[in-house]
């Protein structure tokens, strides 16, 4: 049977990814959850080669975490999730509207059986007895009743409806809000960014004009978060947050790419004026004195180091990252605390 046949083919292929994506997990000592078995699997598979860009990244860190696989299946499917609850949200405004619509039409068809209703006594008025007449007259009076009733009754449904759709539509704005911004430091998250970034490359294009994007990553955020505790290291992660932003502006985007790295888009800006951005905001953190508002005491300097990249017309997303992200490791690798421009990198012909 072919069926039979077609299982047969199947079996050791998906067998073999599914083992190979356990073992991947296993080697890096990830505990192998559905979600993180479905990154593993799906990188294995080669079918979504971003997703694979990202996992790849990792391991060639060397910082494949439970934490960094987890942000992989929130960053490709994570979406599909809230995606769904919009999707629900706006199928009832659909819903809602449908009500109207039929609300009306039934309106209209009272005011239809009124009309013909009034023709017959107009026709029938001018030739017949008093007794004929009062009928005609009663009837047209039930009938005006009826349709005022159901007129009471359309306006109600109209205003209940109306409430309905406001509620639906602050419930969409909250969710497309909330989506968007990432829950600790409140600037934009990953996915925001990646839809920024995928916009600008269209504008780029269109426009031939330069776009420059900035991978920030703070340096020895480990230690502070040893030294200090997690839950200052987060009140720190919202201070670099919100010093970023601060430094960028206008159509730029400053977001959280994840753990304690954020990543600048700016548009209609070449590299040159890229590394000026990059270099006013590793001086401003680094000027900045953190201090336990709790005790006064001092918590030392914070430094970043940041990679910058051009893109390149007719790259995809994931290469400009891509070569961001080597320029920071160069930056890491050559002192951290520093700025590194993708033309240091080596075959770059700096
Ligand atoms: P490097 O200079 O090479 O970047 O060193 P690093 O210590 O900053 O880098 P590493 O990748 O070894 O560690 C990153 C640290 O960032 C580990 C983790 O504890 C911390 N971190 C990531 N996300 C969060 C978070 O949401 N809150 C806090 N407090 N810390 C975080
Ligand atoms: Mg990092
Ligand atoms: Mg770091």
């Amino acid at each position: 049977m072919q069926l039979n046949d077609a299982a047969a083919e199947d079996f050791p292929t998906i067998l073999g990814l599914a083992r190979s994506a356990l073992n991947l997990l296993v080697q890096f000592r990830v505990p192998p959850t559905p979600a993180r078995f479905t990154v593993a699997y799906i990188h294995q598979s080669g079918t979504m080669t971003d997703l694979s860009l990202a996992l790849n990244r990792l391991v060639g860190h060397d910082n494949v975490t439970p934490q960094a696989v987890d942000e992989i299946y929130d960053q490709f499917f994570g979406r599909f999730v809230e995606e769904a609850e919009l999707r629900d949200a706006s199928q009832r405004i659909e819903r809602t509207v449908s009500d109207v619509i039929q609300c009306i039409d039934a309106a209209s068809g009272s005011a239809d059986r009124y009309g013909s209703v009034l023709a017959e006594f107009v026709d029938e008025a001018g030739n017949h007895e008093d007794d004929a007449m009062r009928e005609a007259v009663s009837a047209i009076l039930d009938e005006t009743r009826e349709m005022a009733t159901a007129n009471r009754q359309m306006e109600q449904r109209l205003e209940f409806s109306a409430r309905e759709i406001q509620l639906l539509r602050q419930h969409l704005e909250r969710l497309e809000r909330e989506a968007s911004l990432d829950s600790l430091t409140g600037i934009a998250n990953r996915k925001s960014f990646d839809a920024a970034l995928r916009a600008a490359i269209v504008r780029a294009n269109a426009d031939k004009q330069p776009l420059t994007v900035l991978m920030i990553d703070i340096d020895h955020f480990k230690t502070f978060n040893d030294t200090h505790g997690h839950l200052m290291g987060d009140q720190v992660l919202k201070l670099v947050a919100g010093y970023v932003a601060k430094c960028t502006k206008g159509q730029d985007t400053a977001a959280r790419y994840g753990g304690e790295e954020f990543v600048v888009v700016l548009p209609q800006t070449g590299l040159t004026d890229g590394l000026k951005v990059a270099e006013n905001i590793r001086r401003y953190v680094a000027a900045k004195k953190v201090v336990n508002r709790r005790t006064g005491s001092s918590l030392g300097q914070i430094t970043l180091s940041i990679g910058a990249a051009e893109y390149r017309p007719g790259e995809t997303a994931a290469t400009l990252v891509h070569r961001a992200d080597e320029a920071l490791y160069l930056a890491k690798n050559t002192g951290r605390n520093r700025t590194v421009a993708e033309t240091a990198l080596p075959g770059e012909g700096a």
